[in-house]
């Protein structure tokens, strides 16, 4: 801090602002700074620390007179220029010279010297806000400087967390783990602008009329560029050293904020790491500087045991409770506005309106009303992971997906009777996804009916009725397609054209079973036209097949005139991986390949890929023209998946996030003996229960309702019903992982307890 003298400040004051006053030492970490009494008002005359650097005090100058111009209603202080017209001076005391300004002074106490309450937390939130919208235009290049209090760079830190004391580190690093895991990678895509950076109670007043609103922003010494969020994360972590309910706080300030500056779902994501964060870099810095300035210990280490108890309170929360406190507040989604509905009529009026046979899932049924990313939202405004949905593949109402959606029906949508450029460019990127050979792409409007084309077509082009399937497949819900579904219809009610085969479990290969399927298909004077698989095998209870076992059932069925078909409805378009599609790991290029499901994210979309020939063949003998497939709001949907697949990387993402959610239930298995398997390939992932006493069906039954009521949506599968089907949006993340996994631990906890109160 430069030493400068009472005289020398009254002098300054006098001969390089023209004021003349008595002058007083003020409080600073920093800079020198004193308060000029004079008869035309009160100012802050302030000495900076030269170690401040020239652009930074201009950058704050300029940022003053930009709010005086834009927001004249801010409480900020103004510019008092030299009698030179300058914002800034140079003024030598002792040899050094030292940058002056001189401001207007802004009366009331700090709010560090007073308490916390929720109507001051809204105040600050609030005027945070509007100097967030106001600094909106402003920019200068001294914002771009490197500084060690900016969250983004959070990482640089990482060395020097050695400095802190060794019970704190783990709780250090875990929170500095997730910034790089989480927060890092989204912050490039939030929106930034200069923003304050240090919204903490030493740097507001409390407005002298009424302590529980904001009089005065005093510092803007650690403006910086940086992303928005930022600034209203440090100022909540300040707000949440006292006792109230940290979730309360989040909401409060969140919901103020949002009320003056729109916040973005994506911003209220990564707003509990980087509260989170602020309290970690305060800590680390705080540790490092103690270690350099011995003779300032107490001084610099003032507020760490406060901040380490805010971080500990925090690191005890569920990070997913307090972004929904956050959303809520924002009513984001708006569901909020949507009328509660009671579920009992609800529920009445869907059985006598839709019939009986519509099924739901859950013991307590879901009333959905929004979905965003990997969050179905409820009518309580109450937000759900959802790990089960793979139709909205690349996220609930993904605005790629959305606005393609929009564009192309504003522009054109009409059957395939007519000439459409776009829908033959989604054609030409569809099947350049697939081996050679597969070249024509032939729409339709669900997997069913996509499935039943390609049944049609094995059967024109080989002359032959027979289908084998596995144990438990699920085909479709046409006439050709149910009765080669034997989940559905049971494996006792086949008609004599379907033979099946075990799904590969256990490794099991596929030769014998096929030939005996073959041949039990000739016992009735049928031959194959097809074996179809569904290549991830969802139905028979989710199993990865071994190399072999696709290509030698090609082979053999081949061999006695039929076709390969895969089944790709639910494994396709990269959810399995980099690889794209289930077979594509195997040594085999099938004949026919059904897509569907998520191949528009929701919307209805399907298509047979076939080789040029077959489809030649086909046409010659059959036809195929169904109203809606193809059309080109349809194509553009799936082109929208396509772009969005590319531009997020999602197949290898795919691959990634699985493989890290299948370790976590790994170790999950090794805790809960309940588990006895986990398989499957990328984010298509079924868990194994069996248990001594209760059925796996029980079990999975009651892991099933009770994730859901804990707000984490999966299904379960399998010929027993005993298996766990998590298969969520491309999405989900490593954060998301984290959410389930530890949910289902909580779960799984739960049902050993209740077992042992049943003994
Ligand atoms: N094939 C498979 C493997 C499926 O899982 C499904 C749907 N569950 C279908 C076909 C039928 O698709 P859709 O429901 O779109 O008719």
């Amino acid at each position: 801090m430069p030493a400068v003298t009472v005289e020398q400040a009254v002098d300054v004051a006098r001969r390089v602002f023209g004021i003349e006053g008595s002058a007083k030492p003020l409080e600073s970490e920093r800079d020198r700074n004193f308060r000029i009494s004079a008869m035309d008002g009160s100012f802050t005359l302030k000495f900076a620390n030269p170690a401040e650097g020239p652009g930074v005090l201009s950058m704050q100058a300029a940022a003053l007179e930009h709010l005086a111009r834009v927001a004249p209603e801010l409480p900020v202080p103004r510019n008092n220029l030299t009698v030179h017209g300058a914002a800034v001076a140079e003024y030598e005391v002792n040899g050094e010279t030292l940058p002056v300004r001189m401001l207007t002074y802004l009366p009331g106490e700090t709010l560090a010297n007073g308490g916390s309450s929720p109507g001051l937390r809204r105040s600050i939130a609030s005027t945070l806000g509007e100097l967030g919208r106001a600094l909106r235009g402003f920019f200068h290049p001294a914002a771009g400087r490197v500084l060690l209090w900016d969250l983004s760079h959070l990482e640089r830190l990482r060395p020097r967390v050695a400095d802190v004391e060794s019970g704190q580190r783990d709780v250090i690093e875990h929170w500095l783990d997730r910034f790089e895991r989480f927060v890092s990678p989204s912050l490039p895509r939030l929106r930034g602008q200069v923003i304050h950076n240090d919204f903490n109670p030493d740097n507001l007043l409390a407005d002298p009329a009424d302590p529980n609103r904001v009089g005065g922003i005093i510092d803007f010494g650690d403006m910086t560029h940086a992303p928005l969020i930022v600034d209203l994360a440090v100022a909540i972590a300040y707000q949440l050293h006292n006792n109230d309910d940290p979730a309360d706080v989040f909401a409060e300030m969140v919901g103020s904020y949002h009320q003056a500056l729109a916040l973005e779902s994506a911003e209220l994501d990564v707003l509990p790491d980087l509260v989170a964060a602020r309290l970690v870099q305060s800590l680390v810095i705080g540790a490092w500087r103690a270690k350099h300035h011995p003779d300032n210990v107490e001084y610099i280490l003032s507020d760490s045991g406060t901040t380490w108890a805010t971080l500990q309170r925090l690191s005890s929360l569920r990070i997913d409770n307090l972004v929904s406190a956050a959303q809520r507040a924002c009513f984001m989604p708006t569901p909020a506005s949507a009328p509660r509905t009671d579920l009992g009529r609800l529920l009445e009026r869907r059985r006598t309106r839709l019939g009986e046979g519509m099924r739901l899932s859950y013991d307590v049924p879901l009333h959905a009303v929004a979905a965003e990313g990997v969050w179905l939202v409820d009518a309580d405004d109450v937000r759900h992971l959802d790990a089960y949905n793979n139709v909205p593949h690349v996220g609930h109402s993904h605005p790629a997906v959305t606005a393609a959606i929009a564009r192309q029906s504003a522009v054109l949508n009409t059957n395939t009777r007519y000439l459409v450029e776009s829908v033959l460019e989604y054609a030409d990127r569809l099947t350049s996804l697939l081996p050679d050979g597969l070249d024509v792409a032939v729409f339709a409007n669900s997997g069913s009916e996509a499935n039943d084309l390609a049944w049609r077509m094995a059967r024109t082009v080989t002359g032959n009725d027979g289908f084998i399937v596995t144990d438990r497949a699920y085909h479709g819900s046409t006439y050709l397609t149910i009765n080669t579904s034997p989940e559905e219809l049971g494996i006792e009610n086949l008609q004599p054209w379907v033979a099946t085969i075990p799904a590969p479990d256990h490794r099991r290969m596929s030769k014998p079973e096929i030939d005996r399927a073959v041949a039990r298909l000739h016992s009735h004077a049928y031959r194959p036209a097809a074996v179809a698989f569904d290549t991830i095998f969802s139905s028979d209870g989710i199993f990865e097949a071994p190399l072999g076992f696709l290509s030698t059932a090609a082979e053999e069925v081949r061999a006695a005139g039929g076709l390969f078909i895969a089944d790709e409805i639910q494994a396709g378009f990269g959810r399995v991986g980099e690889r794209m599609w289930g077979f594509a790991k195997h040594d085999v290029v099938p004949d026919i390949v059904t897509l569907g499901k998520p191949m528009g994210n929701g919307h209805p979309i399907a298509a047979v890929v076939t080789t040029s020939e077959i489809a030649a063949k086909f046409s010659r003998a059959g036809y195929f023209f169904s109203t809606f497939a193809g059309n080109p709001v349809s194509t553009a949907a799936a082109g929208a998946v396509l772009d969005v697949m590319a531009a997020e990387g999602l197949p290898i993402k795919a691959d990634r996030v699985g493989s890290y959610m299948r370790s976590g239930l790994v170790r999950l298995a090794h805790k809960h003996a309940v588990i006895s398997s986990v398989r499957g390939l990328g984010m298509f992932i079924g868990v194994e229960l069996s248990h001594n006493d209760i059925p796996g069906a029980t079990a999975a039954r009651y892991v099933m309702n009770e994730m859901r009521n804990r707000r984490v949506l999966i299904g379960r599968t399998g010929p027993h019903g005993n298996v766990l089907k998590i298969r969520p949006p491309l999405a989900f993340d490593e954060s998301h992982a984290d959410l389930l996994l530890s949910t289902l631990d909580e779960v799984l906890t739960s049902m050993s307890a209740r077992d042992r109160t049943n003994d």
